[in-house]
């Protein structure tokens, strides 16, 4: 038999990685969440071969404290919460303080951050189970995190990873999920150095929107409301003349994350039944705000998946909102978007 030792930390963390770093995409999802997070107004990001050669996210937002800059590296290390009860609070993306550790130890990560208040910021860089290098640095205020070489030393999640180009549609389609839980947030991703998506700052969700999706216009989305007891739903409906067979243009968001949910898909299906072809997909974006003591989001991870506490509302909702956004299409009375 053999006998029982605790795992290193390198080895520790590699494990918890396997969870929240699947791919290039999932390094986006975290470091632009960590900077929305931190109140940036504008976010950039900067891709080379899909994301396994380079990956930089860039933002305006509050800095890191030179002092605290090893401990974001430390797994579990987090500002966000500080106990279990806070989750019942929380409104940031991130509270698990797991991905700085993650992917640090499947990657090269060089971190630049300087807070507001400081004239001088830091510079940190670690590789997978060494220590960290701070040294000074001068820049506006704001965060800057290189990932580079990710899994290097893993090489089975690298054989698992696909062409550039699919990585690359895969981050491309993060930051638009992102994009539309955010639209008062400046977006920009560069491509192996040429500019693929530049986003201005919106106050309206259906302009953002229409910004991601060029196929679409103003008169294919209807937009309808429905509130009470805690709970908001907006909706924007796709006109049926535009829906697809995939689910592209399905999409849920709960207190402004992107959320997947087979329930609240299926609400959106009965809701949009007897008025789309059985064939499609009905086309819809809904964002739900509630308040988080009515949700657990601390089922999975990468947080993708939520737990709601009392469903048959919510879904009566969803079902209302898109039937009334359907049916301003149906009679012809689609109502005004600025309404
Ligand atoms: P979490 O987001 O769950 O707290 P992370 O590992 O993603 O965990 O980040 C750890 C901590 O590092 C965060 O709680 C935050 O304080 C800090 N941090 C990370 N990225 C940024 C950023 N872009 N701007 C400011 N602070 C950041
Ligand atoms: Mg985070």
């Amino acid at each position: 038999m053999r006998r029982i030792h605790e795992l290193p930390k390198i080895v520790v963390d590699q494990i918890a990685a396997g969870e929240v770093i699947e791919r290039p995409a999932s390094v986006v999802k975290e470091l632009v969440e960590n900077s929305i997070d931190a109140g940036s107004g504008k976010i950039s990001v900067y891709i080379e071969e899909g994301g396994r050669k380079s990956i930089i996210v860039s933002d305006n937002g509050s800095g890191i404290y030179p002092d605290d800059v090893g401990l974001a590296f430390r797994r579990h290390a987090t500002s966000k919460i500080q106990s279990v009860d806070d989750l019942l609070l929380t409104r940031t993306l991130g509270f698990r303080g797991e991905a700085l550790s993650s992917i640090s130890s499947v990657s090269h990560v060089r971190l630049r951050s300087r807070t507001r208040d400081l004239e001088t910021g830091v510079e940190y860089s670690v590789s997978p189970g060494q220590e960290g290098i701070l040294t000074d640095w001068t820049g506006s205020p704001g965060t800057t995190i290189e990932v580079r070489d990710l899994f290097h030393n893993l090489p089975v999640r690298l054989k698992f990873l696909k062409s550039a180009s699919t990585e690359q549609s895969q981050i491309q389609e993060t930051i638009t999920l992102l994009a539309l839980g955010h639209p008062e947030v400046q977006f920009h991703l560069s491509v192996n150095g040429r500019t693929s998506l530049a986003l201005s700052t919106r106050d309206d969700r259906r302009l953002r929107l229409l910004d991601l999706y060029p196929g679409l216009e103003e008169k294919d989305l209807s937009r309808a409301v429905l509130e009470g007891e805690g709970i908001r739903v907006e909706a924007l409906v796709l006109t049926p003349e535009k829906n697809r067979k995939d689910r592209k243009y399905q999409n849920v968001f709960l207190n402004r994350r992107w959320i997947r949910h087979p329930g609240l898909l299926q609400a959106i299906s009965q809701g949009a039944a007897g008025r789309v072809h059985k064939d499609v997909h009905p086309g819809a974006w809904i964002w739900i705000e509630m308040v988080p003591d009515k949700v657990d989001v601390n089922v999975h991870p990468t947080k993708r998946e939520v737990r709601f506490l009392e469903t048959d509302r919510l879904f009566s909702l969803v079902r209302r909102v898109v039937s009334e956004g359907l049916d301003s299409f149906l009679n012809g009375s689609r109502t005004d978007p600025e309404n």
